[in-house]
């Protein structure tokens, strides 16, 4: 595995390949969820290029931004046990030569869940994910279901922008107790972890019992789940379709959909899907 940290170096590097690349970008605090976006890549490209890069364009407060774990060394060791082939670690400077701010329009995907919650975070993301596709040039590009609705939103900028871009996809890696592999993970007392679990938990009951209870049921049935763990905050909880994100209604439970939720645990945002249909 070769690393680089500037824009020069890193397509200096993969000019001279004339070879399929794969994309997975990151912002670090690398774990298994992270590194199955690798292997996917892996067969799908001749080589593979990872990213990371904390992009402060798309956190919504400057605590977020400065909490965010950040755990170069360990990163890079655990990319260099898999098959990666270039990691690139640049600095702002390099990301950001001149502002990257464009308005998508993302056709209603930013006006629900994440979007509602965290004002401007997609466009930052949007504009972080062009901004790397400028440099990476990559034919596919690898992108967690975790965040199913930031995979939508890649899409549409991938579609307005008319880049030849393959976006793939990948499903979301859990910790043996069902949590969702996170990097925020890492803020969480050992207690705290344990108990997330029940996220995941919840979100098996709803798809058990998705088409025997309303959504209204379903939507009650999560709040007072979540409600059992004292301090714990339902930021949101939505079952949505997966092509729009739209809510999915009681008359069209077969239509393609989601559970969606964040829950706040010692104040970390934990986010979290499941497939229902
Ligand atoms: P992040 O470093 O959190 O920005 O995530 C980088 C990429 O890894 C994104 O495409 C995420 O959706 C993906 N990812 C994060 N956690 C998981 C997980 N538990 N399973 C699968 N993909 C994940």
């Amino acid at each position: 595995m070769k690393v680089f940290n500037t824009v020069t170096e890193l397509q200096r590097e993969l000019k001279s390949l004339d070879k399929t690349i794969g994309f997975v970008p990151t912002m670090g605090a690398i774990h298994d969820g992270h590194l199955s976006l690798i292997k996917h890549a892996k067969k799908h490209a001749e080589v593979v290029v990872a990213s990371i890069f904390v992009n402060p364009t798309q956190f919504n407060s400057k605590e977020d931004y400065d909490k965010y774990p950040r755990t170069i060394a360990v990163d890079s060791s655990k990319f260099a046990e898999t098959d990666l082939d270039y990691l690139f670690i640049p600095s702002e400077g390099e990301i950001y030569p001149k502002k990257y701010d464009k308005e998508y329009d993302f056709q209603g995907l930013d006006e629900v869940m994440e979007g509602k919650y965290r004002p401007g975070h997609f466009k930052g993301v949007a504009n972080v994910v062009f901004r790397l596709f400028e440099i990476v040039k990559p034919n596919y590009a690898f992108f967690g279901e975790k965040d199913y609705q930031q995979l939508l939103i890649i899409k549409k900028m991938v579609e307005q922008e008319k880049l030849d871009i393959e976006i793939i996809s990948c499903p979301i890696i859990r910790e043996n107790s069902g949590l969702a592999m996170s990097s925020r993970n890492l803020h969480l007392s050992e207690k705290a972890r344990f108990e997330a679990a029940q996220i995941y938990k919840t979100l098996e009951l709803v798809k058990q019992n998705y088409f025997f209870k309303s959504i209204t049921e379903l939507e009650n049935m999560v709040k007072s789940e979540i409600a059992k763990q004292a301090d714990w905050e339902l930021e949101y909880f939505q079952i949505a379709r997966n092509k729009d994100l739209q809510l999915t209604t009681d008359e069209e439970k077969s239509v393609s959909s989601r559970a969606f939720i964040v829950v706040r645990v010692e104040n970390i945002r934990l986010i979290d899907n499941i497939v229902l249909n």
